[in-house]
């Protein structure tokens, strides 16, 4: 398996883009690439697009959310080790994701159904 890091074009989905530059917003930083296979420029927003975070993040993130910490306690948390702010929405949303695969875990297994009867 190949390990490719970053952004990827949404055009072409090809991974060989580089960063040609930042735009600042008055809320966040878009970050400007450029798609040397297409040849096309995109920006990646903060907030609507996508945001391809690393894998350690989001296995963090979830980790504290299992712990039950709050999501402004893990937004906290995430911020103090990896220097980044990551929306309370975005935090939400894989939250979201571990409990789906929870859900789909438990109702392949039916075992517990019966209990509370047994007396
Ligand atoms: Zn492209």
């Amino acid at each position: 398996m190949v390990k490719k890091r970053g952004a990827s074009c949404p055009y072409c989905k090809d991974y060989g883009v580089i960063k040609i530059g930042k735009r600042k917003n008055k809320r966040c930083i878009k970050q400007i690439f450029f798609c040397k296979l297409c040849k096309r420029k995109f920006t990646i927003d903060d907030g609507f697009l996508k945001v391809k975070y690393e894998p350690n993040i989001v296995k963090d993130a979830l980790e504290l959310i299992k712990d039950g910490l709050s999501l402004a306690m893990v937004q906290e948390e995430l911020q103090h080790n990896y220097n980044m702010t990551i929306p309370r929405k975005t935090i939400l949303y894989w939250s979201h994701k571990y409990i789906e695969n929870i859900g789909s875990k438990n109702n392949n297994n039916t075992v517990n159904r019966k209990e509370g009867y047994s007396k």
